[in-house]
C-alpha cells in the first residue's frame, strides 16, 4: 500500500477544509486534504460570508479575488425581507442593506457567494501555498498512533488504497462527520427539529422581483414557510422549505417525503406567488435542520472544524463563517506547535476557545429559526437574541492562551460598535494611515505576534522574543503608522503608555495601561502564555 507523509491531514475538502488548507499553507504548512466529492461545490448552500470571515481571507490575500466572484454572481448588499410570496405582501424588512450599520466595524464587507463561487478561489490559492487536494478519496480510517495519526484513504473510482501519515488531522468531514462518530463524540444542543428541502430552479422572477435588491427572502406564507435565494440574472434560484401548513393550520415538517417534482413545482408557484409561471425544477436536496455542538473538538491529535464540530440552522448564516473561523483559529496554533515555538498544549486552547463560540452560535441561529421559522418549536428553552454583529465578530476566546485582567467579568461576547480591545476579544478595526496610505491596524494582524505600543516598548518586546524565540513585530504610534482620529490609545484600552499583545489571528492576547519600567516582564509572561510554555 503506498505511504504519504504529510504534516497536517485534512479529511474533507469542502468550504472549511479548504480554507484551513489556505490558512496552513499562507503559515508554511503543507498539508493533504481528501474529499469524497470529485471536485468543488456543485450546490450553491452557503452564501452570505461575513466581516470575521472576510478578515481571515483578506490576511491571505484573497479577499479581492472573493469580491470579484461574488459580483459575478450576486448584486451585493441587498435586503433581507419576509413575504407573504414573492409577488405578493411584504411583511418585514430586517435589513435594507446587508452592511447597514456595520461598515465601521471592518475593512471588510460581508457579502454573497456561493459555495460553487468560493470554493474555487480556495482551492487554487491552497494549490499555489503548497497544498494537496486529492478528490474522489475517501478516509476510511483515521486513528491516533503514538506521535502522530494514521489514515487509510480509499480512491471511490477505483484503485488501491493508500495510507497516510500526519502529525496531526483536522475532521472537516461536515455535519454527519465519520471522524466524530469514530472517536465517539457525542453532540450537545437541540437536536434535528425538522425536515427541509433546497430545490434548486429555473424561472423568470424578474418581474416579480422588480427592482429590489433581496438577498435573502423569507416566505411565510399560509402554505409554507421557508426562504429563497435567487441568482444575479433573476432567471434561477433556490427555495428552501422547512415547513407546510395544510387548510387547518396544521404544520408539517416531513417535507422530505414527497420530493416529486410536480410537489416541488407547486411549493416554487406558491412561494412565488406567481401559480402558472413556467419552473424547471435542475435538483431537490432533503437535508435536517439541526443545531448541535460537539462535547469535545478535540481528542488528542484530532482536531474538528465546521459543520463536523457544530451544525446550526441556516437563520442567520452563521454556519459556515463559524467553521472559517474555526479554521483561522487552528491554523496558527497548529504551525506554531509543528515548527516548536508553541507548546502541545497550545492546541488544548483550541477547544477551549472555539467550543463556547460554536455553541453561541448555533444557539443564536436556533433562536433565530424558532421566532422566524417555527415558533411551534417552543421559546422556552431559547437565549435571547443578540445582535448579529456579536455573534459574527464580537465574541471572544478565553484560554490559558489570554491573559485577562483581574477584573475582567468573563464575558463571552460584546457588542463591536463598543469595542473594549480587552484581552480574549478581536482587536478592534481602526484606519490608520501607513507608508502614505490608508490601511486598517487589522492589516498588521495575519502573520506573527504584534506588540502595539510607543517606542519604550521596544526594549522588553525584544527582550521576550529573544527569551522565547518567537518573532515579535512591534508597531508605535507615531512612528509606525498615524492615527488621525487619535483613538487608538483608547479603543485599544492602553492609554498613552501601555502596550497590547495582538496573537497571529487578530486576538488580544494581553495588554497594560501601565509603561514598561512596570509591565515589561509582564509582557514575555503573556508571550509564554500565549505559546503555552
Ligand atoms: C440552505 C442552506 C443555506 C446556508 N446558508 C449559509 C450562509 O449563508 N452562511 C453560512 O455561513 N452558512 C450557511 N449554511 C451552512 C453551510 O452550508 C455549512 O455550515 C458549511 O457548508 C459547512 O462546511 P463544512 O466544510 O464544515 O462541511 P461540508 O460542506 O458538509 O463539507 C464536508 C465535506 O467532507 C466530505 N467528507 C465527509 N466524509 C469524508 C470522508 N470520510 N473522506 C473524505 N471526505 C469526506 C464531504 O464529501 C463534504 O464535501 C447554509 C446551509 C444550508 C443547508
Amino acid at each position: 500500500m503506498n505511504e504519504v507523509e504529510t504534516p497536517v491531514l485534512i479529511v474533507g475538502g469542502s468550504l472549511v477544509g479548504l480554507s484551513a488548507a489556505v490558512f496552513l499553507g499562507a503559515r508554511g504548512v503543507p498539508c493533504l486534504v481528501v474529499e469524497r466529492h470529485r471536485g468543488t461545490a456543485i450546490h450553491p448552500r452557503a452564501a452570505l460570508v461575513n466581516q470575521r470571515a472576510m478578515e481571515t481571507y483578506r490576511a491571505v490575500g484573497i479577499e479581492q479575488e472573493i469580491e470579484e466572484a461574488a459580483a459575478r454572481e450576486f448584486v451585493q448588499n441587498g435586503a433581507i425581507v419576509s413575504v407573504e410570496s414573492l409577488g405578493g405582501k411584504e411583511l418585514d424588512w430586517y435589513f435594507r442593506e446587508i452592511n447597514e450599520g456595520v461598515e465601521d466595524l471592518s475593512p471588510c464587507r460581508r457579502l454573497f457567494i456561493t459555495q460553487i463561487g468560493l470554493e474555487p478561489v480556495l482551492l487554487s490559492k491552497a494549490q499555489e501555498l503548497g497544498a494537496r487536494i486529492e478528490y474522489a478519496s475517501e478516509a476510511v480510517s483515521l486513528e491516533t498512533t503514538g506521535d502522530g495519526v494514521s489514515a487509510t484513504i480509499r480512491p471511490r473510482d477505483g484503485g488501491d488504497d493508500w495510507t497516510v501519515q500526519a502529525r496531526y488531522a483536522i475532521g472537516a468531514d461536515g455535519a454527519h462527520s465519520p471522524t466524530r462518530e469514530r472517536l465517539g463524540i457525542g453532540s450537545l444542543g437541540h437536536g434535528s427539529f425538522s425536515d427541509s428541502i433546497t430545490i434548486y430552479f429555473r424561472a423568470d422572477v424578474r418581474p416579480l422581483l422588480g427592482d429590489r435588491n433581496l438577498s435573502v427572502i423569507y416566505v411565510f406564507h399560509p402554505q409554507l414557510v421557508g426562504f429563497f435565494r435567487f441568482s444575479i440574472d433573476g432567471q434561477a434560484g433556490f427555495l428552501v422549505v422547512n415547513a407546510t401548513i395544510d387548510e387547518d393550520g396544521n404544520r408539517s415538517t416531513a417535507i422530505g417525503e414527497d420530493m416529486s417534482e410536480d410537489t416541488c413545482i407547486a411549493y416554487v408557484r406558491t412561494a412565488l406567488g406567481a401559480p402558472d409561471l413556467p419552473i424547471q425544477i435542475e435538483n431537490v436536496q432533503r437535508w435536517s435542520a439541526t443545531a448541535d455542538w460537539a462535547e469535545r473538538f478535540s481528542d488528542g491529535r484530532i482536531l474538528l472544524a465546521g459543520d463536523s464540530a457544530h451544525v446550526m440552522p441556516p437563520t442567520g448564516g452563521f454556519g459556515g463563517n463559524t467553521g472559517i473561523q474555526d479554521a483561522y483559529d487552528l491554523a496558527w496554533k497548529l504551525a506554531a506547535v509543528l515548527d516548536g515555538t508553541a507548546g502541545p498544549g497550545l492546541l488544548d486552547t483550541y477547544d477551549a476557545e472555539r467550543r463556547p463560540v460554536g455553541s453561541f452560535a448555533t444557539e443564536q441561529a436556533y433562536t433565530r429559526y424558532v421566532l422566524r421559522l417555527d415558533p411551534g418549536l417552543g421559546k422556552e428553552n431559547l437565549v435571547p437574541i443578540v445582535d448579529e454583529a456579536a455573534v459574527e465578530i464580537g465574541y471572544r476566546h478565553l484560554s490559558d492562551a489570554v491573559t485577562l485582567e483581574p477584573a475582567d467579568d468573563g464575558a463571552s461576547w460584546e457588542d463591536p460598535r463598543a469595542p473594549t480591545g480587552r484581552p480574549g476579544m478581536r482587536a478592534p478595526h481602526l484606519a490608520v494611515e501607513r507608508d502614505g496610505a490608508t490601511v486598517s491596524l487589522l492589516d498588521l494582524y495575519g502573520g506573527g505576534f504584534v506588540v502595539l505600543g510607543g517606542d519604550a516598548w521596544s526594549e522588553p518586546a525584544e527582550r521576550a522574543a529573544d527569551e522565547l524565540g518567537v518573532p515579535l513585530a512591534i508597531h508605535s504610534p507615531g512612528a509606525d503608522f498615524r492615527d488621525p482620529s487619535s483613538t487608538f490609545g483608547e479603543l485599544y484600552g492602553i492609554g498613552d503608555e501601555g502596550a497590547a499583545l495582538v496573537r497571529p489571528d487578530g486576538f488580544v492576547a494581553w495588554r497594560t495601561r501601565r509603561g514598561p519600567q512596570d509591565d515589561g516582564d509582564a509582557l514575555a509572561r503573556a508571550l509564554a502564555a500565549a505559546i503555552a510554555r
